[in-house]
């Protein structure tokens, strides 16, 4: 059985294979495997180099300068919390954020078939 339409995203951005949504996509925290190991869907095809990072980035700076924003002028918050929180709170959603961008990317790829 393979999965269609969006339920192939979903499964990616949780890490699942985006054909039939049960094999593990990651080796590891970022490393995509070789193929599924239960419908054998290659993924060698898919490199997505440096594309999920600008998404990170732009969501988690958005994120975070808006948060910084609000905390400064409407919650009144000192320099010190202002810079002890967001910049973390950046890093920390950039991090959780990888993985599931990265999964989704990887699905379009392989949904669009895409060679070197
Ligand atoms: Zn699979």
């Amino acid at each position: 059985m393979t999965t269609q339409g969006g339920a192939g995203f979903i499964a990616a951005a949780f890490g699942r294979c985006p054909i039939c949504g049960k094999g593990k996509l990651f080796t590891s925290y970022l490393k995509v495997a070789q193929a599924c190991a239960v419908c054998a869907a290659d993924f060698k095809a898919a490199d997505t180099g440096d594309g999920p990072v600008v998404f990170v980035i732009l969501i988690a700076g958005f994120a975070a300068c808006i948060g910084l924003l609000v905390s400064f002028l409407a919650w009144n918050w000192s320099p010190v919390m202002l810079l002890s929180v967001w910049p973390a709170f950046a890093v920390v959603l950039a991090l959780a954020l990888m993985p599931v961008l990265k999964g989704l990317m990887v699905a379009v790829q392989i949904r669009h078939k895409v060679r070197d």
